[in-house]
């Protein structure tokens, strides 16, 4: 019976970066989401994201196709049900990288997930690391940083806070935190 481990956290504290170095170990996949929000250099889809329209994701919508979906600044965002629930049928983690809105929805379906909350050292870290990665526009890194503000209320709701400084010790703690030494 498979695990459902859940990673939030402000835009720029590390998440992507994060769950792609938990999936080396075959133990651990990440969920592929859905999102109409346009890809960012490099990006592929059906890898990174699967990259939709909003008609083709309302159509998902209405169609079932999501356990959990949300807005984030301005672009939706949703789990495919089916790669979920065959995930649940291995003896695999899978790791849902999601908003805080998603977590929730998520938490109420499936009260065993694991939840973390991924966090900056330092609040200013998040800029620093948004404008190193480089990949948003000056105004998209402004909104996420205020939504940021948002997401970090929500943290003691999660099971786990971890606090993304060194990456080989976040790596390190949350393999601990999801079982696989
Ligand atoms: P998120 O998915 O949470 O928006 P990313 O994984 O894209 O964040 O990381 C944002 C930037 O910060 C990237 O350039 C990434 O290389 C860098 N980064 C991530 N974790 C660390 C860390 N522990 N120390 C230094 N830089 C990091
Ligand atoms: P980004 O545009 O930086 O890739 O992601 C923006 C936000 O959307 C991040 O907080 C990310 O965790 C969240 N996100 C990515 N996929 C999903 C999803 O399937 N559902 C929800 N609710 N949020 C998601």
């Amino acid at each position: 019976m498979g695990k459902i481990a859940i990673i939030s956290g402000p835009s720029g504290s590390g998440k992507t970066t994060v769950c792609n170095l938990l999936e080396k170990d075959p133990r651990i996949k990440k969920s592929i989401s859905v999102t109409t929000r346009p890809p960012r250099n490099g990006e592929k889809h059906g890898e990174d994201y699967y990259f939709v329209s909003p008609a083709e994701f309302e159509q998902m919508i209405r169609n079932k196709e999501l356990v959990e979906y949300a807005m984030y600044c301005g672009y939706y965002y949703g789990t495919l049900i089916h790669p979920l629930e065959d995930a649940l049928k291995k003896d695999l983690i899978y790791m849902l990288e999601i908003d805080v809105q998603g977590a929730l929805q998520i938490k109420k379906k499936f009260p065993q997930a694991i939840s973390i909350f991924l966090l900056p050292p330092e609040k200013k870290t998040l800029l620093q690391r948004l404008k190193q990665r480089n990949t948003n526009k000056e105004q998209d890194m402004l909104l996420r940083l205020e939504v940021a503000d948002k997401e970090l209320t929500y943290k003691d709701m999660y099971d786990y806070c971890v606090v993304n400084d060194d990456l080989e010790v976040t790596i390190d703690t949350i393999r601990k935190i999801v079982n696989v030494n």
